[in-house]
């Protein structure tokens, strides 16, 4: 697998050491890793092909090929077992001892990346369940608009019952500019056959 590593994520590091978070950095890196190599580990026994592992400061992202576009199970599957990996991941530290930090930041990765929007893997899935019933060209479309309703509506409800956070709006924003970024990107098609995987 090739790994590349964004020059700011070495800067992020070096800011978490200054204000004395490194640990929990450090911490967040490994889930992210193994969050992703649970991606890449049922992509590869499905034998698809493993383009780049990239570690940037805003999380990991996994581009891969998929085997056979058209196949929701795999598709599903590896969409799946990044969050499955996070869930080992929270019985192992149980049986160890007692990793409330680490449980819980294996919860958010489970919870965060299940929300059905793309790039998310919640959104691979529904993008996944598109692709079987819909053509191609416009399940991408309506994978977007879909994604930036959800954003909107998720973004509205947590401030309605919740109240505003600073984070939540970082989130949204994020999730809208990846979702019009890939609309735009939707001319090459061979961006169609990728499958990407990302996780904050
Ligand atoms: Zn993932």
């Amino acid at each position: 697998m090739n790994i590349r590593i964004h020059p700011l994520w070495f800067v992020s590091g070096i800011y978490f050491y200054v204000y004395d978070f490194l640990e929990w950095w450090l911490m967040i890196q490994l889930i992210v890793l193994l969050h992703e190599f649970g991606h890449a580990w049922m992509a590869k026994s499905l034998h698809w092909k493993i383009i780049t592992l990239h570690m940037t400061p805003i999380g990991g992202m996994l581009e891969l090929e998929p085997r056979w576009i058209s196949r929701t199970t795999d598709l599903v599957l590896v969409a799946l077992s990044g969050p499955a990996m996070n869930a080992l991941l929270i019985i192992v530290g149980n049986l160890i001892g007692d990793f409330q930090a680490w449980s819980g930041a294996n919860l958010m990765m489970i919870l965060f990346n299940l929300l059905p929007i793309f790039p998310l893997d919640g959104g691979q899935i529904v993008k996944a369940i598109l692709y079987r019933w819909i053509e191609y060209d416009k399940a991408e479309r309506i994978l977007v608009i879909w994604g930036l309703l959800v954003t909107f509506l998720g973004v509205g409800l947590f401030i309605q019952f919740v109240g505003y956070h600073f984070g939540i709006i970082i989130i949204g924003l994020f999730l809208v500019e990846q979702n019009i970024h890939y609309l735009k990107m939707l001319k090459w098609r061979s961006l169609r056959r990728r499958f990407m995987s990302y996780s904050p």
